[in-house]
């Protein structure tokens, strides 16, 4: 039971430092590591917890599925997937395409059809994307977008009022069966430091999505920078390899 407050406690901290880290950009870098490392010293009591370790256990062979990449976290021009394969509008990983593929049959015959506007994006593209906008704020930074994983997808639309497309409304029922998470939901604009995109899934496996709704809330950018930020130390996806 002590264990169980512990853990709350952990997780109420690493939420509040989340949105600490992505609300006070000036906030000075020194103070922002001293109380992440307490933080991750925190919520790491609970590892030895058997349910815990069960659900992280498939993760650790997953790790270049889950980067951390957000305003903060920003992957080099050269970062390119060696996995990507054709799917309707584009290319994604080899996994996630797969899975992509579940889904919309599933989908399908619920009588929804999951159509793809945007897929993969390289760095080059994101910048074209960029420089042509009439509205900056609502593109990514190059270097700062989950399209350019190759596990991101918009669906059916990206505009706000539509988010109660059917096909909208099916992805948030069903999405996490077949390994896909919201990215941007309403709420957490802050810490994710994108704006709410109904339409915006990234592929993080079922067991992603499983530890996701367990132990973070239901939100991926909080499971992501744990993983990236406390277990594997690893905060700027520049030192990361896509094949480890
Ligand atoms: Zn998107």
């Amino acid at each position: 039971m002590i264990k169980k407050y512990i853990f709350l406690f952990a997780f109420c901290t690493l939420s509040a430092l989340a949105a600490d880290l992505f609300a006070q950009p000036a906030h000075p870098k020194q103070d922002s590591q001293v109380v992440l490392q307490s933080v991750c010293q925190s919520f790491m009591q609970h590892n030895d917890s058997e349910a815990f370790r069960k659900a992280y256990l498939p993760l650790e062979k997953k790790r270049d599925l889950l980067l951390l990449v957000d305003p903060e976290h920003t992957l080099p021009p050269n970062y390119e997937p060696h996995d990507l394969i054709r799917v309707p509008r584009g290319f994604l990983r080899k996994e996630a395409a797969v899975w992509f593929y579940k889904m919309k049959q599933a989908a399908s015959e619920s009588g929804i059809y999951l159509s793809p506007v945007s897929t993969y994006r390289p760095y080059e593209y994101q910048l074209y994307l960029k420089g042509r906008t009439s509205n900056p704020e609502q593109v990514a930074n190059p270097g700062q977008s989950q399209h350019q994983l190759g596990t991101a997808i918009d669906f059916n639309t990206t505009e706000v009022k539509n988010e109660s497309l059917p096909a909208l409304q099916w992805l948030k029922q069903h999405a996490g069966e077949y390994g896909f998470s919201l990215s941007f939901p309403k709420g957490e604009e802050e810490e994710t430091g994108y704006p709410f995109e109904p339409w915006h899934y990234r592929y993080i496996t079922q067991e992603g999505v499983a530890m996701q709704n367990k132990f973070f809330g239901g939100s991926q950018h909080k499971m992501l920078l744990f993983l990236n930020m406390c277990l594997w130390n690893k905060p700027d996806p520049k030192a990361a390899t896509q094949n480890d």
